[in-house]
């Protein structure tokens, strides 16, 4: 009996999906409510659906309207389908004390995002925010993915995901936002999304499934290369401050995870060093940086104000936090802890997490234990000394174009130079991968670094690794670090047995 009625309440569940989501209003009601305060962004003026392009730019336009001095809306590039990309920029005084980065819409089918941008930007210019305005120069990007948000699809039009591509840069848009990023250098960067609380692995639990109980899972980087300091400021200073302060609302927060499986046995996978997605990417270009996840993705327009909310909070608590900690962030940022090897392996954290459920059938909440994968806490499993610079010849476009998008700075030699190097040599043949990973064959070759020294041609561009965006010329010139240039086929492996850049110590 139990299980005909749970098998009937699958299919009423999916019948119910397509408009109003997949999670009962009882559900909603009790776990999720709707905060009373009014939103007046324009996915709030009408009853379905979401914000579209032509809706936010008329929005953005009349509050510039309203500000024409502090408000500048400059256009950073095209979407795939000829749409223009704004960046909403925002300077009201010439004291503002640091620099921050807002994006959201980066996948198209998670709008509170983009809404939760609006409502902050509108919000930042009441008298009771005046202060918070003027401490910094702001650059947004409400809906990065604007293909893909109009046809609430989580890729850009050819079908690929912009956050796996803030390494290898193979998708227009996210071209033209990482040189709109990296030439504002931001002090404060933050990415905003939506998670699916329904997983299929979730679904699967239980008499009629359970779901995600978080409103939102925070995502700061553990990637090792990123400077000890600046991950100890984002955790203290950040994380921890925003962790209590949604609790106190009645927000349910975790750090970010997700699902898998291994031989059909279920386990969760916790944080992430992953430099092909934002987070750790603006970090290791030198910001305090963060992916925030709120729970959306599959509800529809279920509780849509308060996952709107959810976002303005996330990202309100982390201006005020950068406000109170303003001298305390530039001294780390200017001066990274010191690391005299790179990172090229890690090993993750083993352990059992309790998260917190609802459960479809009894519609209550319920915590269950998950033995987890824990990239929060990462061990050094192989590094190298870290270089001086990298040189990099003339002859390597590929990987020139994508050091001049990271606006990384450099010089040029002038005339020929003879020096002593390390270059990577092509251990044994390597071959790519079969199966394709976002538009390309991965590769995953190992490397002799060898001494020698060579003639390196006038035009060699030198990269000192010592600069603001440093870190980031670890993770993509190394070549045997899991989201470097060469692990995406930039330059196949087998043409190049030894690669056309090299370290010098
Ligand atoms: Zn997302």
């Amino acid at each position: 009996m139990k299980l005909i009625f749970a098998f009937l309440f699958s299919w009423i569940s999916l019948i119910f999906q397509s408009d109003s989501g997949i999670q009962p209003k009882k559900i909603t009601d009790k776990w999720f409510p709707e905060p009373d305060i009014v939103i007046n962004t324009p996915a709030f003026q009408k009853k379905s659906g979401f914000t579209n392009h032509r809706e936010m730019m008329s929005f953005l336009e009349n509050l510039k309207l309203e500000h024409p001095q502090e408000i500048n809306i400059e256009w950073i590039g095209e979407s795939q389908k000829g749409k223009s990309m704004p960046l909403v920029r925002i300077k009201t005084s010439n004291k503002t004390k640091l620099k921050v980065w807002l994006q959201g819409g980066l996948h198209g089918d998670e709008p509170a995002s983009t809404e939760g941008i609006l409502y902050l930007i509108s919000e930042i210019f009441k008298p009771e925010n005046k202060d918070l305005l003027n401490h910094f120069e702001w650059a947004i990007v409400p809906m990065a993915n604007i293909d893909g948000y109009e046809n609430h699809d989580r890729y850009a039009a050819n079908g690929l995901d912009l956050n796996r591509d803030q390494t290898k840069l193979m998708i227009q848009e996210s071209i033209s936002l990482k040189k709109a990023l990296c030439q504002f250098e931001p002090d404060l960067a933050l990415d905003f999304h939506e998670f699916r609380p329904y997983r299929k692995d979730f679904l699967e639990m239980g008499t009629a499934g359970l779901g995600s109980a978080y409103d939102v899972m925070i995502l700061n980087s553990s990637n090792l290369n990123v400077p000890q300091n600046q991950r100890e400021i984002t955790q203290n200073y950040f994380v921890n401050p925003l962790m209590e302060q949604l609790s106190s609302l009645g927000y349910r927060v975790h750090d970010y995870f997700t699902t898998d499986t291994h031989l059909n046995f279920l386990y969760l996978s916790q944080g992430s060093s992953n430099a092909r997605s934002s987070a750790t990417s603006f970090a290791l270009t030198g910001a305090i940086s963060t992916l925030f996840e709120i729970r959306g993705v599959g509800l529809g327009r279920t509780s849509f104000k308060r996952r709107t909310h959810s976002t303005f909070l996330c990202a309100k608590s982390y201006l005020e936090s950068a406000v109170k900690h303003t001298d305390e962030i530039l001294e780390a940022l200017n001066h990274p802890s010191d690391n005299n090897m790179v990172v090229i392996k890690t090993q993750n954290d083993q352990n059992d997490q309790r998260v917190l459920m609802v459960d479809l059938f009894t519609k209550d909440t319920t915590s269950i234990i998950l033995p987890t994968k824990d990239a929060k806490n990462l061990v050094a499993t192989k590094q190298r000394k870290i270089p001086q610079y990298y040189l990099v010849h003339p002859s390597a476009k590929a990987i020139i174009d994508r050091l001049s998008w990271f606006q990384l700075s450099h010089d040029t030699f002038a005339s020929a130079q003879t020096l002593t190097i390390e270059s990577y040599q092509l251990k044994e043949s390597c071959e790519p991968s079969p199966i394709e990973f976002e538009g390309v064959y991965r590769q995953d070759c190992d490397y002799d670094v060898v001494s020698q020294t060579i003639n390196l041609p006038a035009g060699t561009l030198r990269f000192p690794v010592n600069q603001r965006k440093g870190r980031i010329l670890l993770e993509i010139l190394e070549p045997d670090v899991p989201n470097s240039l060469m692990s995406y086929q930039v330059l196949n492996a087998n043409q190049y047995p030894v690669l056309p850049y090299y370290r010098l110590p």
